[in-house]
This record gives structure tokens, sequence and C-alpha cells, in this order.
């Protein structure tokens, strides 16, 4: 049976962050099959009785799950102005999943869900480098010129974005529009919008068609499926 430091198993749980479970661990709020655990490091299985505060955890099993997110959709799990957010299009699932990153309200396209906090962690951090390759219909005609500049990283808010690939699907010229593919590893806020309105090309529409080796191949704009096992231990 799997065994997990007791603090990610609290995240796990839902209880809290890792950081948060580590300060309940170390209050005194945690017990182990009946005898309090301060100090970290400890293993646990799904067979160890916990309570944080008296009260016993049940740990839920992790899911992974792809969603067509559609345009005009919040990527949170609630929202205070009562728009559609991301987990209404998963009714079926009772985990308390959550996205990993975001997409903006008027970005469509892949987004992962799970309610496996590490994951989460590791997709999202800084360093992580998945290709995320995006389709996006912007202004104006972009020269082969201005798309180098984001091919050698242009500044950012004072930072160099790292290398991206970038090619043009089509132009048209009629109404002075292209659409153009972006590959990048990075997540920053808004990155693509940024990076193509630095040089000079404001992004019209934006859509992540691929997430590392996962595509949208089968989903319309609002369906959703389970990842598989393979592909969740690719993407670690
Ligand atoms: N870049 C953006 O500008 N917006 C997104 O939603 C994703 C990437």
């Amino acid at each position: 049976m799997e065994e997990v430091r007791l603090q990610k198993f609290l995240a796990q749980s839902g209880v809290a962050s890792r950081r948060k479970s580590e300060e309940l661990i170390a209050q005194g709020k945690v017990t182990v099959n009946g005898k309090k655990v301060t100090e970290m490091g400890v293993k646990v299985t799904k067979k160890d009785v916990i309570e944080v505060n008296g009260i016993p955890l049940t740990r839920e099993e992790n899911v992974y799950f792809m969603l067509y997110k559609p345009r005009g959709v919040v990527s949170t799990v609630s929202d205070d102005k009562d728009r559609t957010v991301v987990t209404d299009f998963l009714p079926g699932v009772h985990e308390r999943i959550f996205p990993v990153g975001r997409l903006d309200y008027d970005t469509s396209g892949l987004l992962l869900l799970t309610n496996d906090g590490e994951f989460t962690n590791k997709l999202t951090h800084p360093s992580y480098e998945v290709d995320k390759v995006y389709v996006t219909k912007v202004k104006g005609i972009p020269t082969q010129k201005d798309l180098q500049k984001l091919e050698k990283g242009i500044r950012l808010e004072g930072r160099k974005t790292a290398p991206a690939k970038v090619m043009i699907l089509s132009r048209d010229k009629a109404n002075q529009t292209a659409i153009v593919e972006l590959t990048i590893h990075e997540g920053r806020n808004h990155q693509v919008k940024k990076m193509m309105e630095a040089i000079g090309y404001p992004v019209v529409k934006l859509k992540r068609e691929r997430y590392g080796n996962l595509d949208l191949k089968g989903l319309a704009p609002g369906q959703y499926r389970r990842l598989t096992p393979k592909e969740v231990k690719d993407l670690m």
C-alpha cells in the first residue's frame, strides 16, 4: 500500500495546503491512530486513522480530467458574480476538483482539473517545462521579423520570456488579421496576449490546443474526459 508523508496526505485530503497542513501538525492538532504527531515526515497509508482536531479524515482517490473550456467561463470552482465556472461542466464528479492553472475568461481550450494538490503544484511551478500550444487570431499580419522577437524572447514586465516557437497558420489580408500558433512552456498571467501585444499584434481570440502530449481530439467545447493513468504519468 502506498505510503505518503502525513502533510501530503492532509493536503491530498483537501484539509489545507501543504504548508498549512505542516502548521496543523506542528500545532499538535493531528493524530495518527489515536497518537498525536508533531514532527514532519511521518509516513501514513490509507489504513491509518487520521484525525484533525478530533475529526477523522477520509482520503479521496486522486482524479484527473481534461475539459474543453468554452469562452465566457471562469477558471475557478465558484464565482462571486455568479458567472459560469469550469467545474459546472463536470457535474457528475463528486471529488473536490480544481483547475490546474488558469485560462482567461475569454480564452477557450484545454484545461486540466484534479483534486491532487501535488500534481497541480508541480505542473504550475515556473521551472516545470511542459509545452503548451496556443492558436490565436491577431489584429494585423505579423512579419517574420516580429515573430523572431518571440522566438528569441522578449522583455515582459522586466523579465525575459523563454524562447517560443511561433508559426503563422494563415493570413487574412482583406480583414488584416492572422492566425498564429505559439508554443510556450511558461504560464505567466495573460502571457500570450501580452507577448502578441508587445510585438504590435493584439489578440482577438485565443485557444489552448495542447498541453504536453494532450490535445482536444474527440471533445467539443464544454465536454470533458478522464485522463488515463499513462497520460497522468507522462505529465509528471
Ligand atoms: N495566455 C493568455 O494570454 N491567456 C490565457 O488564457 C492563456 C495564456
